[in-house]
């Protein structure tokens, strides 16, 4: 038997530059990746076009380099993917898990109870369109019941999807497949073994492990790493007008994660250029250290931004 080798990744959406945020998680699946003799693959989540920043996916790409990141094979675009996508969602079809939906926004709206990530679907097109009423959406048929996962990070973790998100979107009314889907057709596809990405998706892990399981998919392991938030609480990223990282000083922004992750990076390093950086990242990575938060603000001065 070949036995399975550590496969990790980084998914960026291609939304703007690299920030902080965004190199924590890099940082992160990277160290965690390598210090399991592992590989780390790199994927662009360019899905949403709508959200999409023209040259973003490259820039990101420049940045991760010019950091020193090193990454396994081809990075994959989920917008070359829809071949895949559309083969599970006829998988899932098949075998009566999804449903068509003709319901707006404003319909949804009108008639539900708001759950953890919006509101929870009525069920009203759960069992057919009303007559006259044409698809726009296909959702997942949720089911009652626990879905649990240990986290490496966030520890134990438990959510009923269907009480407590419902019936979600798999492909959209603009006909763009959605994240949760995509995510969890990738991850298998790629072989990842451990997930280490921020936890501002801890909510929506048990909605991929109840999408793996009905596509019959290894689960992979998890790690949620605390996401870095400013000063009015808000989680850095395009929309709080996070600074994007400058890799002209590419080893004290390394040194600002290090920090934030709860590795200690020795204080003289604090100034140093990315190499030794990363020799001592390498060498002291521990998962084990990362603060047991799912978010700090990184507005306090070990990790002050240019
Ligand atoms: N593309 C997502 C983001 O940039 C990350 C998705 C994931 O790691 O599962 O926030």
């Amino acid at each position: 038997m070949p036995t399975t080798i550590y496969r990790g990744r980084f998914a960026p959406s291609p939304t703007g530059p690299l920030h902080f945020g965004s190199l924590i998680a890099a940082v992160g699946s990277f160290l965690q990746a390598k210090s399991q003799g592992g590989e780390w693959l790199l994927r662009m989540e360019d899905l949403d076009t709508p959200r999409n920043v023209p040259g973003a996916a490259d820039d990101i790409l420049r940045t991760l380099e010019s950091f020193g990141f090193e990454w396994h094979g081809e990075v994959v675009y989920q917008s070359q993917r829809d071949d895949s996508y559309a083969a599970a969602l006829r998988k899932l079809a098949e075998s009566g898990a999804t449903f068509l939906c003709a319901c707006s926004r404003r319909e949804i709206a009108d008639s539900s109870v708001t759950g953890i990530d919006g509101p929870i679907y009525p069920g009203t097109c759960r069992n057919g369109i009303i007559a006259g009423k044409a698809a726009r959406a296909i959702r997942i048929r949720t089911q009652p019941g626990a879905t649990e996962f240990v986290d490496c990070v966030q520890s134990h973790i438990c959510q009923d999807v269907a009480g407590e998100v419902g019936d979600f979107v798999l492909r959209r009314a603009d006909g763009v497949v959605a994240y949760q889907l995509a995510v969890v057709v990738d991850d298998a596809a790629q072989g990842i073994t451990e997930i280490v990405r921020g936890a501002d998706l801890l909510a929506s892990t048990p909605r991929q492990i109840f999408l793996q399981r009905l596509l019959a998919y290894a689960q992979p392991s998890y790690a949620h790493l605390p996401v870095a938030t400013n000063a009015a609480g808000e989680k850095l990223s395009k929309q709080t007008l996070a600074t994007a990282v400058d890799a002209k000083i590419a080893g004290p922004w390394l040194w600002r994660t290090l920090q934030f992750l709860g590795q200690s990076p020795p204080a003289e390093l604090r100034q140093a250029s990315q190499e030794p950086l990363w020799a001592w990242a390498l060498a002291h990575w521990s998962i084990g250290k990362v603060p047991r938060k799912t978010a700090i603000s990184a507005t306090k001065a070990e990790y002050d931004l240019p």
